[in-house]
């Protein structure tokens, strides 16, 4: 039992099954429920936890085998998104594609068309869409020190910060997973126990694509969903014209080593 909230007049609890890592929302169970310490979803919440804490890139960030496709919808001020993107997944992969969205509030805000087509996508069994949190306002001060940047920016409160899009989610009736992405990739040992404390699984990247890293075997995909980096998307499209993308696997099905 990750989280309780209040729906309807009625308390539901956002549960995370400790095997498949696929969360879900039920009725405030009578009795109270208990997870093994040494459950897949403790293990990988232990892993995600422990040292060295980088100031880029902690989490996790690849699998052992497979393909991951983790698009961000960091704060945009660019009309639509990159429909292009899921289409082409939509187009070239059976049904449902598996695609993990890492939202935050202020895109989601900014962009309810968008929002909803991805939910149609989702809904219609087109896309399975892993729904992960990238925090609400995702802070950002240019020219500032990692250090100081993101959020580990003064202003931040990161637990708000998490939470946030999370009652956003619930309210529009899409169930928050537990994978985790920090804006920026920026982070230190705190932040990443905040994160681990909420029972979020934080995910890194070996593949970046606009940054030129290049997909390998396990590889965790970064790619921007909200136009703000086109040309990370242009080289996945061409990755999979060039059938080097030969299929996409669910963030929950990831297994570090
Ligand atoms: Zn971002």
């Amino acid at each position: 039992m990750l989280r309780r909230f209040d729906m309807g007049g009625k308390t539901h609890t956002l549960t995370v099954n400790t095997r498949t890592l696929q969360t879900k929302i039920l009725p405030l169970p009578k009795r109270t429920m208990s997870c093994r310490p040494d459950s897949r979803y403790r293990r990988l919440l232990r892993l995600a936890g422990s040292p060295p804490y980088p100031l880029q890139n902690d989490g996790i960030t690849h699998g052992k085998r497979g393909l991951y496709l983790t698009t961000d919808l960091c704060p945009s001020s660019k009309k639509g998104f990159e429909k292009r993107l899921y289409q082409a997944i939509i187009r070239r992969f059976p049904h449902p594609v598996p695609v993990t969205l890492f939202l935050t509030k202020r895109w989601i805000d900014r962009h309810p068309t968008a929002f909803e087509t991805l939910r149609q996508w989702n809904r219609n069994g087109s896309l399975a869409v892993t729904w992960g949190n990238h925090t609400a306002w995702h802070h950002y001060h240019p020219g500032k020190a990692l250090a100081e940047n993101f959020v580990l920016s003064p202003e931040e409160n990161l637990t708000d910060d998490i939470l946030t899009p999370e009652k956003t989610l619930l309210e529009r009736g899409v169930t928050p997973s537990i994978f985790f992405r920090f804006p920026g990739l920026v982070s230190d040992e705190k932040a990443v126990h905040t994160v681990t404390g909420l029972g979020l699984i934080p995910i890194g990247t070996d593949a970046w694509l606009a940054k030129g890293q290049m997909p390998k075997e396990g590889s965790v995909i970064l790619v921007h969903g909200n136009g703000n980096e086109p040309k990370g998307v242009t080289i996945f499209l061409r990755l999979l014209k060039e059938r080097k993308i030969p299929g996409l696997r669910p963030i929950s099905g990831i297994s570090a080593k």
